[in-house]
C-alpha cells in the first residue's frame, strides 16, 4: 500500500507523495525561500547578488543578542521543575486499560521528541520503547547538533555546477529544498543551544587547509579547488554565521603558528591557515532521556523495555492499539495498550515495525548506513577546540572533536542491515585509525591500542519506496501516513532536527484525525525548555551558568564532578547527590573537597570519569534504569567513554542495582552475564577483534608493505602484469576477468596505473574486498582450497643448517644434517634435553643430479634439489606440540611431462611398518614421569593416501619396507605435466593414538595456518622495529636480533601435557625446569608476539605456589614447584606488562590476588629484623646466584624466626627495590580493578618507604661512593659495587642526585663502563674475574635494568639529562652495533664477532647470513664480547626485544607505550 507522505526534505513532490504543509516555519524563513525562489536560471549570473541580499535580510531580521539570552533566561528559570513519575508506576498506568490519543511505538530521538510535542498539545500520550531509550541510533551519532554546512555547501556546488545549466527548474528546486532544510536545522540548533544551555555547548571546528590549490577538488567541484587561496572558505562560514544569525561565536581564521599553538597536536607547520567554525555539541543519549523524561514530567505514560509485538486493528482495519510485553519483568504477561492513532518513530527499525501492520512482505524503505565512531585518550585534542577532515579519502566528512574530555573520532558511512546491537567493525576502526594521522603532528602516532572504546550507529536515511534512484537517500525526514491502516511513522532526519520532525509528525497526525485536531493546541516545544533548567527545592534561582560552582561549595564537591552532575542533570543535580550513601562520604587528603565514592576509582590514577555511585541509584530510582548497561552506556557514558573501564565497573554497578531493585543472587549473575555480553558485542576497546575483519593488515604502513611487495621493481606504481604476477606467487593465479576487474578497480582514475592512495582506498573497500580482492590477499589466510602462502617474512632469515627446530611446545626437535653427499632431517628428537638418540633419520632420495640441500627459516625447515625439468622440495613446519608436517613437492619446470616419486628413507630403532600406510618407530623412554612410556616411548610417521596435482586431489599410494633399523618409503610414480606441481604430505607424530585420521585437505589447511602463524610472530617483531623501516632489514642487526630472540623464545617452547606451555631457559645443556626469574622476563619479552603463551607461562609458574604464597624458583618439566628459595619479586612487573599488551583484564584479576600475596611473604617472612627491610635466604636466591656478596666472608645465616628459612644478615637492595616498584604496579592494577582502598594503601605503602630505601641503600662517601649497595643490619655497606646496584635505577628508588652519581660510576672505565659494559662486579673489585660465574661477565638482563633506569632518568628535565641519556645510547650501541676493542669492530650480539667497521661488510655479512648460526647466549665476557655459558638463553632473547620494543611507537597494536617499565 503507498503511503501518502509529506516531505519536509530536498525531494521534489512526486506521484507518490505529495508535500501536504509548508515546511517553513519563522519569518524569516519565509522571507530566504521567497527570496530563492525568485530566483530563475536567466538570473543565475546575479546569484551571489541575491545570495547576498537575502543574507542581509536575513540580518536585518536578527535582533540584539543580549536581549534575547535575557528573555531565554528568564523563560527557563521561571519553569517549575515537577516530580516524574517512577517507570513502575508508567507501567501500571500503560497496563490500565485507558485508552491514549497517541501511542508513539520508539523511544529515540524521535518517539520521545513525538511524545513531548504531544503531550505539550493537550493529546494524551503513550510512549514504548523495547529497549532503553536512546538504544537505538539515538546514543551513536557524532553528538553534533549542527546546522548543516556540509549540505549548504554540497547544495551550492550542485546549484552552480555546469549540469544544472541544462536543467535549471530542477536545480533551483532541489536548492530551494535544500536551504530550506538548513534553515531549520539553524533554527533547532539556537533552540538547542539557547534553551537547554545545561546539556548542550558550542565548539569551534577547525578546517585545516595545508595547501593553497586543493586537488582534486572538494566535492568535486573544479572551483572549490582555489577555495584556500581565494578565502572562499572564509566567506563560506561568514555567510553560516550570518545565517545562524550570530547565536553562534563568530567563525575566524587561525594562522599556522596560531593553530600551532592552540592546536599542537594538529600538524600545524604544514597549515596555510585553519579556517574555524562552530557548531553545538551535547551528550546525545543524555538529551534523549531528557526529552523523554520532560514529556514524562508533563504528564505522558512513557515507559522503555516495553515492546510492541503487535499491532491491534478496529473492524475497519484501522490501527486502534498495540499489545506490549514488559521486558524488564521476565514473569510479567503483555498487556494491550489502546490508542486512538499510533505513530511509529522505529529508525532504522522502522520496517520492521511497518512489517508488524503491514506484513511481512512490505516493501522497505529504509536505506540503513551505518557509521563508527572511536573514542580516543584526551591528548590526541585540546580540550577546547575540534577539527573536521572534509577530505577523507572515502570523501566524506570526518569529525575530531573534544567530548565529556575525550577526543571523539567519525564517522564512517556504510550500507548495512539494521541491527540494534552491531559489533563494530575492525576494519572500520582501522580506517579511522589510518585517517586521523593525516593532520596530525609527526610527533604523534594514533596506535590501535590507544581506542578506548568504539561503537556502531545506523542511520535511519529513508528512501521513496516507488522511486527509481535509491542510492541517493535523503537526510531529511518523512512524515508518512499509511491511507487505510492510519498509521503514521515519522523517520530520517537528524538528531539536531527532532523537535521539528515532532512537529511535523504531530502536525501530520491531528491534520487526519478530526477530533484530534479540535483537542490539540498549537506546537509548545519551541517554548519549552528541557528538564533540570527549571527551579527545584535546592535552586530555587533555576539554571544558570555558574550553577556547578554553586553545587561544589554547597557539598564540598570536587569540581570536576559538579560540572558532570550540572551538565547532566542540571537543576536535579542535588537529587543525585541525595542518593549518595554518607556513611562512604570521606574528607579528602587536600582537605578541600569530600570524597564521594566514585563508580571509577581507577580515575585518580588514569584519567578522570567523574562519575559518582550515587548516580547508579538515581539511575535505577528516576531515570528508569533496569540494566546495568542502561547505567554504564547511556545514564553515564562510561562504556562509549572507556568500554575497559565500564566492564571494570560492572561488577560494582549489579552490587548496587541488585540493593536498589531487590534482585535475587541468581537474578543478579544473570544481569551481569548480560551485561558482560551486550558491552562486549556493542563496544569495541583497545586490543583489536579480528574475527571477520577484511583488512589484513593493522594500519596504511602495513598495506604499503603489500604493496611494496608487489611492486617488486619499487617503481612506485602497480601494473595489471605485476599484480597478476604476485597472485600467482601468493597462490592464487586470477583469471583474466578477476584480473581486469581488479585492476579496474584499483585504478579509479584510469590511468592504467594505480598509485598508492588508490589501492589503499581499494583495500580499505570493504564492498570490493568481497571479490577478488579477498581472493588474492584473504585467501592466503582464510584457505582458498589448496593454496600455499609462502613464508614471505620467514624467508628473509636463514638460519643455517645446523640450528634444531622446536615450535608449539614440542615433544619433537628436527634439524637438518648432512648425510653423505646431500642432508637428512634428523629427528625426530624426543626428551626436550636432545639426548644423543635421534630417531629415525628421514632421508629424501633420489637421484637429483645436485645434493638435496636444507636450510632452516624462522618456524620451517627446507629441502630442495632439482634435476632437469623437475624441482624437488619438503618443508618442515609445526602444527602443535604433537604434530609435524612434512609438505612434499616435485615441479615439472621443463617442457615435457616428466615421471617422478617421493621416496624416504630413515634409519632408528624398533621401527615397524603397517603396510602402505604408516611406520611406527621406538623413542628412548623419557627420564620425565608425566611422558607415559606407552604414549610418548613412540612415534609414527605417516604418508598421506593422496596427491594434488593441478589442483586436482589424485589418490597415492605407497610401498613400504622395513627392517627393525631401516625403513623405505616409495609413492607410485606421477606424471606431472610442464608447469604442473605434485603435492604430498607426511606427517610426524609422538603418539600413537593421536591425531585422528586426516585429510589431506585437512593438512593443507593446517600447513597454511601453520606458515600464517609464523609470518604473524614476525610482523609483530616487526611492527617493534625502528619506525623508519618499512622492510625487515632495513636495519640489520635489531631486526636481526629481534629475529633470532623470536626464534629462540620458541625453540624453547615446551609443553607438559596437562599443564599450560611455557619457555625454558634453554634447550641445550641445561637443567631443564621453568625457572621463575627466566620466566617473569620471558613473558614480558615474548607478550609482543606471542601473548598467550606469556599469559600460560606465568600460570604456569604460578599454579606451583604454597600455602604461604611463596612462588617457588623452578617448576619441573612435569609442573612440579621446588625448593624454598625464590627469585626478586617481579611478578608484579611481569603481570602489569602482559596486561599492558594484551588489555586482558580478566588476566589481571587472576593475577592480582596471588601477585599481592607474593609481595606480603616477603615482609611476613624476610623481614627477620621488623624494619620493614627485607632479606635473602641463604640459598643464593637472589637470580645473581654465585655472586660475591654471597660468599661466606661477606655474608652470614642469621636465625629467623618469623621465616621457615634462615636469612642472611644483610638487607638487599634489589630485592627492596623490586618490592618497592612492586607496591606501586600493584596500586595502578588495583586502581585499575577499582580496589580503590587497596589502590590508596599500596600507594601509601610505596610512599612510605621510598626515602628508608633512598637513606639505607645508598652510600654517600667512602670507597663504594656513588652506589647502591646491600647493608649489614648495623648499618654498614657490603664492600661490594655489583649489579645489584643497577635495580635503584630500574625501580625508580634513586633520587636524581643520586641517579647521577650512579651514572659517572658507571661511565667509569675501571668499574662498569667495560668494552661490553656492566658487568656484574665492577672491575676493581677484588674479586672480578670476567669469566666467573656472576662475579664479571655481562648478563644482558642486567644491562637492560641498568639501561632501562637511565632512560626513565633521562626523561626527567634536569642538568643529568644528557649523562643520562648519553650513557644509555652508548649502553645500546654496544649491544647492537658491537664497540672498540684492539682496533676491531665487534658485533658483541654475532658472537663470533664481525671484523670490520665497514658498513658495506657488514652488510655482505648479513647477506651471506653467517650470523644465523650463532646462538644467543646465557652471558658475555665484559671485555672481548665473547659468548659464554648455555647458548640458546631465553632470557638474552626475552631482552633484547624489549630492548627493540623499548622507544619505537608504530600505530601496530602489539607496540607498546613509550616504555615497558614503569617509571
Ligand atoms: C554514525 C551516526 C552519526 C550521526 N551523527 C549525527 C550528528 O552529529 N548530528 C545529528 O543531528 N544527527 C546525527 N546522526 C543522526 C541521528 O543520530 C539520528 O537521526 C537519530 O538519532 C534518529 O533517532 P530515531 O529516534 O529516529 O532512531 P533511534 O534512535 O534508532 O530510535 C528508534 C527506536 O525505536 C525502537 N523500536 C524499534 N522497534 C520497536 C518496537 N517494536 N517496540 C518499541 N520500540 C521499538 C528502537 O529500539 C529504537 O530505540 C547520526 C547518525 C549516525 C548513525
Amino acid at each position: 500500500m503507498p503511503y501518502v507522505a509529506s516531505f519536509c526534505s530536498s525531494h521534489p513532490a512526486s506521484d507518490t507523495y505529495s508535500i501536504s504543509r509548508s515546511c517553513a516555519r519563522s519569518v524569516t524563513d519565509e522571507i530566504a525561500i521567497k527570496l530563492l525562489t525568485s530566483y530563475s536560471s536567466s538570473a543565475r549570473l546575479a546569484t551571489t547578488g541575491i545570495v547576498g541580499a537575502g543574507a542581509a535580510t536575513v540580518f536585518g531580521f536578527s535582533y540584539n543578542s543580549e536581549k534575547r539570552r535575557q528573555e531565554i533566561e528568564k523563560r527557563i528559570r521561571s519553569v517549575e521543575e515537577k516530580p516524574v513519575p517512577t517507570r513502575a508506576q508508567q507501567i501500571e498506568r500503560l497496563a490500565a486499560g485507558e485508552e491514549f490519543d497517541i501511542l508513539v511505538v520508539g523511544g529515540g530521538a524521535t518517539g520521545a521528541g513525538v511524545a513531548l510535542e504531544a503531550q505539550l498539545r493537550g493529546l494524551k500520550v503513550a510512549c514504548v520503547e523495547q529497549e532503553d531509550f536512546a538504544s537505538g541510533t539515538s546514543s551513536k551519532s557524532t553528538k553534533l547538533l549542527w546546522a548543516g554546512s556540509r549540505y549548504l555547501v554540497k547544495g551550492l556546488v550542485k546549484l552552480f555546477s555546469p549540469a544544472s545549466i541544462s536543467s535549471p527548474a530542477a536545480a533551483w528546486n532541489e536548492f530551494a529544498g535544500t536551504w530550506h532544510m538548513v534553515l531549520g536545522c539553524f533554527r533547532e540548533r539556537t533552540y538547542m543551544l539557547t534553551m537547554n544551555p545545561h546539556i548542550t555547548n558550542w565548539v569551534p571546528i577547525a578546517v585545516p587547509l595545508d595547501k593553497w590549490i586543493i586537488w582534486p577538488p572538494p566535492f568535486d567541484y573544479p572551483p572549490a579547488a582555489l577555495g584556500p587561496c581565494t578565502g572562499l572558505f572564509v566567506v563560506f562560514f561568514k555567510f553560516y554565521d550570518l545565517l545562524g544569525r550570530y547565536v553562534a561565536p563568530s567563525s575566524f581564521v587561525m594562522s599556522s603558528e596560531r593553530a600551532r599553538a592552540d592546536f599542537p597536536q594538529m600538524d600545524g607547520k604544514r597549515m596555510k591557515y585553519v579556517s574555524v567554525f562552530y557548531e553545538g555539541e551535547h551528550n546525545d543519549a543524555r538529551t534523549n532521556l531528557c526529552i523523554a523524561f520532560t514529556a514524562a514530567m508533563h504528564g505522558a505514560a512513557i515507559a522503555n523495555y516495553a515492546k510492541v509485538e503487535r499491532i491491534l486493528f478496529d473492524e475497519k482495519g484501522v490501527a486502534c492499539g498495540a499489545e506490549v510485553v514488559d521486558k524488564a519483568n521476565p514473569s510479567a504477561k503483555s498487556f494491550e495498550i489502546k490508542a486512538k492513532k499510533i505513530v511509529y518513530c522505529g529508525g532504522p527499525f522502522t520496517d520492521g515495525l511497518r512489517q508488524l501492520s503491514e506484513g511481512k512482505d512490505v516493501k522497505p524503505m529504509v536505506n540503513a548506513s551505518g557509521g563508527t565512531h572511536i573514542v580516543l585518550p584526551p591528548y590526541y585534542c585540546p580540550r577546547h577546540i575540534g577539527m573536521v577532515d572534509m577530505m577523507t579519502s572515502r570523501g566524506s566528512f570526518l569529525f575530531f572533536l573534544p567530548w565529556e574530555g575525550y577526543t571523539l573520532v567519525g564517522t564512517t558511512d556504510v550500507k548495512t542491515m539494521p541491527d540494534l546491537h552491531h559489533q563494530v567493525p575492525e576494519d572500520e576502526i582501522q580506517y579511522l585509525i589510518n585517517e586521523c594521522e593525516k593532520y596530525l603532528s609527526p610527533s604523534l602516532r594514533v596506535r590501535r591500542r590507544d581506542v578506548m572504546s568504539a561503537w556502531y550507529g545506523i542511520r535511519p536515511l529513508c528512501g521513496d519506496p516507488n522511486a527509481k534512484d535509491q542510492s541517493s537517500a535523503s537526510r531529511d525526514h518523512v512524515v508518512s501516513h499509511h491511507p487505510t491502516n492510519g498509521i503514521t511513522f515519522v523517520s530520517g532526519g537528524k538528531w539536531t532536527t527532532w523537535r521539528e520532525m515532532a512537529e511535523d509528525g504531530v502536525d501530520q497526525v491531528v491534520e487526519g484525525h478530526p477530533e484530534l485536531k479540535k483537542k490539540a493546541g498549537p506546537s509548545k516545544t519551541l517554548e519549552t525548555p528541557l528538564l533540570g533548567t527549571g527551579k527545584t527545592d535546592l535552586f530555587p534561582e533555576g539554571y544558570h551558568e555558574n550553577l556547578a560552582v554553586t553545587l561544589s561549595q554547597k557539598y564540598d564537591l570536587a569540581f570536576d564532578v559538579a560540572q558532570h552532575l550540572v551538565r547532566n542533570y542540571g537543576t536535579r543535580a542535588g537529587q543525585v547527590l541525595d542518593m549518595v550513601d554518607q556513611d562512604t562520604v570521606k574528607g579528602s587528603r587536600s582537605g578541600l573537597y569530600k570524597h564521594y565514592r566514585r563508580l571509577y576509582e581507577g580515575a585518580a590514577a588514569t584519567t578522570g570519569y567523574p562519575y559518582l555511585e550515587a548516580e547508579v541509584r538515581y539511575a535505577v530510582n528516576h531515570e528508569y534504569a533496569v540494566t546495568p548497561a542502561d547505567v554504564l552506556a547511556r545514564r553515564t557514558r562510561l562504556a562509549f567513554l572507556n568500554s575497559t573501564a565500564a566492564r571494570l565497573c560492572l561488577p560494582r554497578v549489579v552490587e548496587i542495582m541488585a540493593e536498589c531493585l531487590g534482585w535475587s543472587p541468581e537474578r543478579a549473575l544473570m544481569e551481569h552475564e548480560q551485561a558482560e555480553q551486550l558491552l562486549a558485542r556493542d563496544f569495541a576497546g583497545p586490543v583489536p577483534d579480528k574475527k571477520g575483519a577484511l583488512l589484513r593488515s593493522a594500519c596504511t604502513a602495513d598495506v604499503k608493505d603489500v604493496f611494496d611487495h608487489i611492486d617488486a621493481e619499487q617503481k612506485g606504481t602497480l601494473t595489471k602484469a605485476g599484480i597478476a604476477k604476485a597472485a600467482a606467487e601468493l597462490g592464487f593465479p586470477l583469471s583474466q576477468d578477476e584480473l581486469q576487474k581488479a585492476v579496474s578497480e584499483m585504478d579509479t582514475d584510469k590511468n592504467g596505473e594505480v598509485h598508492f592512495p588508490e589501492f589503499l582506498a581499494w583495500w580499505n573497500s570493504s564492498e570490493k574486498s568481497q571479490g577478488v580482492h579477498q581472493k588474492i590477499f584473504m585467501g592466503t589466510r582464510r584457505g582458498s582450497r589448496f593454496a600455499f602462502p609462502t613464508h614471505d617474512l620467514a624467508k628473509e632469515y636463514v638460519l643455517g643448517v645446523s640450528t634444531w627446530l622446536f615450535d608449539q611446545g614440542s615433544t619433537f626437535g628436527y634439524r637438518p644434517e648432512p648425510l653423505g653427499e646431500s642432508t637428512a632431517l634428523r629427528g625426530p628428537a624426543p626428551d626436550w634435553s636432545l639426548g644423543d638418540s635421534r630417531v629415525p633419520l628421514m632421508h629424501f632420495q633420489g637421484h637429483w643430479a645436485n645434493p638435496v640441500n636444507a636450510t632452516s627459516y624462522p618456524g620451517s625447515i627446507l629441502f630442495a634439489s632439482e634435476s632437469e625439468g623437475l624441482r624437488f622440495r619438503a618443508h618442515l613446519i609445526f602444527d602443535s606440540a604433537n604434530l609435524s608436517l612434512v609438505k612434499l613437492t616435485l615441479e615439472n619446470s621443463g617442457k615435457q611431462t616428466a615421471h617422478g616419486q617421493f621416496s624416504i628413507g630413515g634409519s632408528g630403532a624398533n621401527i615397524s611398518a603397517q603396510p602402505g600406510e604408516e611406520i611406527n618407530f621406538g623413542l628412548p623412554n623419557s627420564s620425565m614421569p608425566c611422558f607415559a612410556p606407552s604414549l610418548y616411548g613412540r612415534g609414527r610417521l605417516v604418508l598421506i593416501q593422496s596427491v594434488l596435482l593441478k589442483d586436482e586431489l589424485q589418490p597415492l599410494s605407497w610401498n613400504v619396507t622395513d627392517s627393525k633399523e631401516h625403513f623405505e618409503a616409495t609413492s607410485l610414480q606421477i606424471d606431472i605435466s610442464p608447469a604442473a606441481m605434485a603435492t604430498a604430505f607426511i606427517l610426524v607424530t609422538p603418539v600413537a593414538s593421536v591425531p585422528d585420521r586426516m585429510d589431506f585437505r585437512d593438512l593443507s589447511d593446517r600447513f597454511r595456518r601453520s606458515i600464517w602463524r609464523w609470518e604473524g610472530y614476525l610482523q609483530a617483531v616487526k611492527a617493534q622495529l625502528p619506525a623508519r623501516k618499512s622492510q625487515l632489514d632495513k636495519d640489520a642487526i635489531v631486526a636481526w636480533s629481534a629475529v633470532k630472540s623470536v626464534m629462540t623464545l620458541l625453540g624453547n617452547w615446551r609443553t607438559v601435557p596437562g599443564l599450560p606451555s611455557g619457555v625454558l631457559p634453554s634447550y641445550i645443556g641445561y637443567e631443564g625446569g621453568f625457572w621463575s626469574w627466566d620466566t617473569y622476563k620471558q613473558a614480558v619479552g615474548m607478550v609482543h608476539f606471542a601473548p598467550d603463551l606469556a599469559k600460560d607461562q606465568l600460570r604456569l609458574l604460578v599454579s606451583a605456589r604454597d600455602a604461604i604464597g611463596h612462588i617457588p624458583d623452578k617448576v619441573d618439566r612435569c609442573g612440579h614447584g621446588g625448593g624454598c628459595s625464590g627469585k626478586p619479586p617481579l611478578l608484579g612487573w611481569a603481570v602489569w606488562t602482559v596486561f599492558q599488551q594484551t588489555q586482558d583484564l580478566a588476566f589481571l584479576h587472576e593475577m592480582y590476588s596471588i601477585v599481592s600475596n607474593f609481595h606480603h611473604f616477603w615482609y611476613k617472612h624476610r623481614d627477620v629484623t621488623g624494619a620493614g627491610l627485607c632479606s635473602w635466604t641463604e640459598g643464593m636466591e637472589s637470580g645473581m646466584d654465585d655472586g660475591v656478596r654471597f660468599q661466606p666472608e661477606f655474608a652470614r645465616s642469621v636465625a629467623n624466626t618469623t621465616s621457615h628459612v634462615t636469612t642472611l644478615d644483610f638487607w638487599s637492595v634489589d630485592l627492596n627495590s623490586y618490592l618497592f616498584k612492586e607496591k606501586k604496579l600493584l596500586s595502578q592494577m588495583a586502581a585499575l580493578l577499582a580496589y580503590s582502598d587497596d589502590a590508596r594503601e599500596w600507594e601509601q605503602d610505596a610512599e612510605a618507604l621510598l626515602p628508608k630505601l633512598q637513606n639505607t641503600f645508598f652510600v654517600p662517601d667512602g670507597d663504594r661512593a656513588g652506589f647502591f649497595s646491600d647493608v649489614y643490619f648495623n648499618g654498614s655497606a657490603l664492600p661490594i659495587k655489583g649489579c645489584e646496584g643497577f635495580a635503584a635505577l630500574f625501580s625508580g628508588v634513586a633520587t636524581y642526585s643520586q641517579a647521577l652519581r650512579m651514572a659517572n660510576t658507571l661511565w667509569d672505565s675501571n668499574q662498569f663502563f667495560l668494552n661490553f659494559s656492566l658487568p656484574t662486579v665492577s672491575k676493581n673489585n677484588r674479586f672480578f674475574n670476567a669469566q666467573g660465574y656472576w662475579k664479571g661477565p655481562t648478563w644482558i638482563d642486567q644491562t637492560w635494568f641498568a639501561y632501562t633506569g637511565l632512560r626513565s632518568f633521562a626523561r626527567i628535565k634536569g642538568n643529568g639529562s644528557s649523562v643520562f641519556a648519553g650513557l644509555a645510547s652508548e649502553l645500546k650501541q654496544r649491544i647492537f652495533r658491537g664497540f672498540v676493542s684492539n682496533d676491531t669492530t665487534r658485533l658483541v650480539m654475532m658472537g663470533e664477532g664481525c671484523h670490520t667497521s665497514s658498513k658495506s661488510v657488514r652488510r655482505m655479512y648479513f647477506r651471506e647470513r653467517h650470523t644465523a648460526r650463532t646462538p644467543l647466549h646465557e652471558h658475555y665476557h665484559p671485555e672481548t664480547g665473547a659468548p659464554q655459558g648455555v647458548p640458546h638463553f631465553s632470557w638474552t632473547a626475552a631482552h633484547l626485544l624489549m630492548w627493540v620494543d623499548e622507544g619505537n611507537k608504530t600505530s601496530s597494536a602489539l607496540v607498546n607505550e613509550d616504555d615497558v617499565t614503569w617509571i
